[in-house]
């Protein structure tokens, strides 16, 4: 039988559905997995997505794109292809694409990760026969500690510097990971401020029937509330004069690369929190088992490793040329310091975790372009570039 999805030159192309998946290419029928600037663009005539993400998508990309949302799980059929979608754990909103054709089933699952998140619906294993998988995190390298022990270690570093009387300034991606980052903070410590590029993404949780705890924007605070304060702000400005203001403050990062010491000094931060919201090597390997599929397609991160390793398992695998970073890997050129240079024997030690750094390096630039240098229309980057 014939590839129901194919790779054109526009993105993920269902070709008896004629439908694109996350489209890196402006197109006619885009099917959009979740809000992240490398999954969802600007420019498609018509938008499919989940409902949870139809509000995030309009702040990001315009409040008049045209765009219909499907709960989890509802139906609906386009020439003869029944679409439903189902969540993916990555993000607020975010879905597996679950496509059926002539009794062929396949799933495109965009980002997702199967530890828990209470910030958006858990990861939802669907049986097909051939699923479309990223890999962002794929190798064996990866295995995330359990999420409540990284929460206790950013608070135990939140208090230690409320009582030295040093703010705290904690970087992560402004949609999904900073959430994600609130559900865990312990908002007896001190005051929680956030970025004006991460404010209004709270909103859209809180609006979407997310609990998360109180915030307040920077101009919203106190400067003598600085010192017992938490302050959440993207990574782009990690490093910038907006800092200045907190006075004495320490800092840290959050992401799945900080497992990688040169991703920490590279950074030049001082604390790395281990959370991502892809799924680790294990997770991985649990979900493509769930789905008892026999063909495999690898979409993005470290493709060859994961092929290679499911051709061993007996699984029919194969990879997809995409133009998917990831909005977690702000600091993956990190993970490129981190490769083998002779000279340095710190980073020699780092350099077998380094196999995927040559595919991440490039993302990181698009991180910055996202979440800095090229705001889209609507978008809360124009209120990040002044804060607020
Ligand atoms: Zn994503
Ligand atoms: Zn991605």
């Amino acid at each position: 039988m014939a590839d129901m999805v194919v790779v054109r030159k526009e993105g993920l192309y269902c070709v008896p559905g004629d439908f694109y998946i996350d489209p890196w290419r402006p197109v006619d029928r885009a099917v959009i997995t979740h809000a992240h600037g490398d999954h969802a663009r600007w420019g498609h005539r018509h938008y499919l997505a989940s409902s949870k993400s139809v509000n995030i998508l309009k702040s990001r990309l315009g409040a008049d794109i045209n765009i219909e949302g499907l709960e989890y799980g509802e139906r609906i059929v386009r020439n003869g292809v029944t679409i439903s979608l189902h969540p993916a754990g990555h993000v607020l909103g975010s879905a597996q694409i679950r496509m059926e054709h002539q009794g062929e089933i396949w799933v495109a699952s965009g980002d997702y990760k199967v530890g828990p998140d209470s910030t958006c619906a858990p990861f939802e294993p669907v049986r097909c026969h051939t699923f479309i998988t990223e890999s962002t995190f794929g190798l064996p390298i990866y295995r995330w500690e359990p999420q409540q022990d990284v929460f206790d270690d950013i608070n135990a570093w939140w208090r230690a510097n409320a009582d030295a009387g040093r703010a705290s300034i904690l970087y992560g991606y402004s949609f999904g990971k900073a959430q994600r980052l609130l559900s865990g903070l312990d908002p007896s410590i001190g005051p929680i401020v956030c970025h004006g590029a991460v404010e209004p993404l709270n909103r859209v949780y809180r609006e979407g029937g997310v609990d998360l705890p109180a915030t307040q924007l920077v101009s919203e605070t106190d400067k003598a509330d600085f010192k017992r304060a938490i302050v959440l702000a993207p990574p782009s400005a990690s490093g910038s004069t907006w800092t200045r203001r907190f006075g004495d403050y320490s800092d840290a990062f959050a992401s799945g690369w900080m497992l990688l010491r040169g991703a920490r000094r590279r950074r030049g931060v001082d604390r790395g929190f281990v959370l991502s919201d892809h799924a680790d090597w294990p997770g991985l390997l649990e979900a493509i088992r769930a789905t008892e599929a026999q063909q495999v397609i690898v979409t993005h991160g470290s493709i060859p490793v994961l092929v290679r390793w499911l051709c061993q398992i007996g699984l029919d695998a194969k990879g997809f040329d995409t133009e998917y970073g990831d909005e977690d890997d702000a600091v993956a050129d990190a993970a490129v310091d981190a490769a083998p240079k002779p000279a340095d024997g710190d980073a020699a030690a780092e350099a077998q975790p380094a196999l995927a750094a040559p595919a991440a390096s490039d993302e990181e630039e698009d991180e910055d372009q996202r979440e800095g240098a090229q705001p889209a229309p609507g978008n809360a980057g124009a209120e990040e570039a002044s804060d607020a």
